[in-house]
């Protein structure tokens, strides 16, 4: 613990942490280290980790990257804040992200990092000049830069996948429904997962295997459905797994560094023994439109209990309640929290609610159904996880051309599907490429087994 402090304060110019604090940290460490003496730690006692500033923890404050949250204590730990806390790992801090996970590049943060005094953009450590993805932005560049040996993330649209694979490092969103949702701060309810990240698939599993399980108590879309070891398979052969290649994966808009680097990294799969088999998921086009209405939808929704009255900051100046609840939103939101709210609330309203609502939840289960017409002829599916490479910090200003990078990760989580990113290679300017591999319901120890192979 003490070695990856001293790191994140040597690398603090990141922008990788929002919170530290030493003694808590170090607290930790010695009661794990108790729990080694007593025979009774498991594989991750006495291991540092930190988490996404989207998880409520007692120990640190918790922002969600928001001046609508600065300042604000949790007086419990989320659940897989509290499951990891339970299996041992000493908590080294929070990690920055973009403010409430509504981004793609890590530059909506309105929270000063730790060592600043203002907002920054988290950093890709391979080069400062670009972004490292978002929203889980800190979580891939203290992986990628060693200020932490795993972390936890969030992935509502792609947030731990494009971020690993912006960053060269391993992230895997679970299947909707496996990590509990409880205490991690609600963007899109429907489509919220937390998911371990690291440098390897071995390390993910290690975490996954305690972020999962079911916590019907807590959370109404948790799953009854066991935990499991997900470093049990991770060696299994891969001989003869059929990996589905989607065309649409493939077309225009991908890059083509990035195209050959993810070829290179299939022809190492047929050298495993796997067979590349050509699938289609026709609707991929079609899953920026739906997220895009869907997840401020949910937002809109989930963002109305920052009000000034529960929590989080309050306005000082207003002349009643109204005036009170406007002030405070307006000082309190960032523009992208903003314009996302306002989406949402304009989707859900009388006369539009069926033309853009209702129209995007058919096409979302007409996704999910594509993705089981391909799953009839493979068993994990292929592609790039973002049609670039990082790009430069403040390079795409314009809200649209953000959204439509996120084109490979939102299938899979408008399905509710399992999906990883690994590192594939490099592309343009030595930045790192990430390929990803989609699974069906509950096959995340097939994604790790295949990842794992390759690593
Ligand atoms: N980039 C996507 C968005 O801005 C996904 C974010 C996420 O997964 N939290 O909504």
């Amino acid at each position: 613990a003490q070695h990856f402090l001293a790191r994140a304060k040597q690398h603090q110019n990141l922008g990788a942490f929002v919170s530290i604090n030493e003694d808590a940290t170090l607290a930790q460490a010695k009661a794990a280290d108790a729990l080694i003496a007593s025979g009774q730690g498991g594989k991750l006692a006495g291991v540092p980790i930190a988490h996404k500033d989207i998880f409520v923890t007692k120990d640190f404050p918790t922002t969600a990257a928001s001046k609508m949250l600065e300042g604000y204590q949790s007086p419990f730990d989320a659940t897989v804040v509290r499951k990891l806390a339970d299996a041992g790992v000493v908590t080294l801090g929070k990690l920055n992200c973009d403010e409430f996970a509504m981004g793609g590049a890590n530059e909506n943060s309105a929270i000063a990092p730790v060592g600043f005094d203002s907002a920054q953009p988290v950093r890709n450590p391979w080069n400062h000049d670009r972004v490292p993805g978002g929203s889980s932005g800190g979580s891939a560049a203290a992986v990628a830069a060693r200020l932490a040996p795993a972390v936890t993330g969030t992935d509502t649209g792609g947030s731990i996948r494009q971020p690993a694979s912006f960053c060269g490092i391993t992230g895997i969103k679970p299947t909707y429904g496996r990590a509990s949702r409880y205490g991690m701060i609600a963007f899109a309810s429907s489509l919220d997962q937390a998911g371990p990240m690291g440098r390897s698939a071995e390390d993910c599993a290690l975490l996954l295997s305690e972020m999962c399980g079911p916590d019907l108590d807590r959370d109404s879309t948790s799953l009854d459905y066991p935990a499991e070891d997900f470093s049990a398979k991770l060696n299994d052969s891969i001989e003869g797994l059929r990996i589905g290649i989607p065309a649409e994966f493939f077309g225009e808009g991908l890059s083509s560094d990035v195209r050959t680097a993810v070829d290179a990294a299939l022809k190492e799969y047929e050298k495993l023994g796997a067979k590349l088999v050509p699938i289609s998921l026709p609707r991929t086009e079609l899953s920026v439109p739906v997220y895009y209405i869907l997840a401020p939808a949910e937002a809109s929704s989930n963002l109305s209990r920052f009000d000034g009255v529960k929590f989080g900051h309050r306005a000082k100046d207003y002349v009643d309640l109204n005036d009170m609840y406007k002030k405070t939103r307006a000082e309190g939101f960032g523009d992208e929290v903003k314009r996302r709210i306002m989406i949402g609330a304009y989707v859900l309203s009388e006369g539009y609610y069926d033309a853009y609502y209702l129209q995007a939840q058919k096409i979302r289960r007409m996704i999910a159904d594509d993705f089981q017409a391909a799953f009839k002829d493979c068993d994990v599916i292929a592609g790039a996880a973002a049609p670039t490479t990082a790009w430069a910090i403040g390079g795409k200003a314009d809200p649209v051309t953000n959204y439509l990078a996120d084109i490979f990760t939102l299938p899979a989580s408008l399905a509710g599907l399992p999906g990883l990113s690994l590192p594939a290679g490099f592309g343009d300017g030595g930045m790192p490429v990430g390929l990803q591999l989609i699974g069906n319901y509950f096959a995340e120890s097939k994604l790790l087994n295949a990842a794992h192979r390759f690593q």
